[in-house]
């Protein structure tokens, strides 16, 4: 078995990674799928910190569109990464792992508040911990609440999982003959607006140097492949070109 190359890091799953097929909603069996893909690095020793958005259920910026107002869309979507959250941490305690969550608004009879001196504690222990309710501010994205969180807990990298296998400089569903990109750089992502992340989220990682990897959820194993540093996905840091 691979030795893992970090010792702690930030997994960001997007609302859509838990649908699975479905166009709404938490599919149950990419909710196990999911589950079980994190216990692997759990079981061999690496420190988790999860990051759900909530886009299968509700996302701000397209109910403000229609008029709502955004603060209060934005609050319905954090409350729907809390539900995204709590579906997780049932699926990886059905499989043995142990997991706190912990919300940026507090629910006190529903999940521990966001405390980093506790939240560390729980990933010394071997603790999975998610975080949920973004930010806590409405206007920000799970992105840049991932890019937080991971700078907080000095997570030694933040593993974007998404539905691609990584960035391409063009669109491959509309050409084929685009090239896929294993290394790159955050000022590049932002003068190119490669939309891989938020440019919010995308600067604060830069700012602070934290190492990105994008790469595609939905290949198993590929968790824990790029936890033991393989080539997989799309690496993004100040070191690449
Ligand atoms: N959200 C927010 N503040 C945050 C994080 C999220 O207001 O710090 C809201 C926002 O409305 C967003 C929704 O929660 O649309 C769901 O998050 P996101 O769109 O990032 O989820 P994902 O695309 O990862 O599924």
């Amino acid at each position: 078995m691979k030795q893992p190359r970090y010792k702690r890091v930030l997994l960001k799953l997007s609302g859509e990674a838990l649908m699975g097929d479905q166009s709404f909603g938490i599919a149950p069996d990419m909710l196990a799928y999911v589950a079980e893909e994190i216990k692997k690095p759990h079981d061999n020793g690496v420190q988790l910190a999860i990051v759900v958005g909530g886009g299968n259920i509700f996302r701000g910026v397209k109910a403000s569109s229609f008029g709502m107002e955004r603060t209060s869309a934005d609050h319905m979507g954090m409350l729907a990464t809390v539900i995204n959250s709590l579906a997780l941490q049932d699926a990886l305690e059905k499989k043995g792992v142990q997991t706190r969550v912990q919300t940026a608004i507090s629910m006190h009879e529903v999940a521990e508040p966001y405390i980093l001196r506790r939240a560390l504690r729980h990933l010394e222990k071997g603790r999975v911990v998610i975080f949920a309710a973004g930010t806590g501010n409405p206007y920000f994205t799970t992105d840049t609440a991932a890019v937080l969180r991971a700078e907080e807990v000095h997570a030694e990298v933040l593993l974007k999982a998404t539905k691609v296998d990584g960035l391409y400089d063009a669109d491959p569903a509309t050409h084929p003959d685009a090239t896929f990109i294993p290394n790159t750089s955050y000022m590049k992502v932002l003068e190119k607006q490669l939309r891989v992340m938020d440019m919010t989220a995308i600067s604060l990682a830069m700012d602070n140097g934290l190492p990105l990897v994008v790469f595609d959820l939905k290949k198993a194993g590929n968790i824990y492949r790029v936890i033991c540093g393989d080539q997989v996905g799309t690496q993004i840091s100040n070191s690449c070109p």
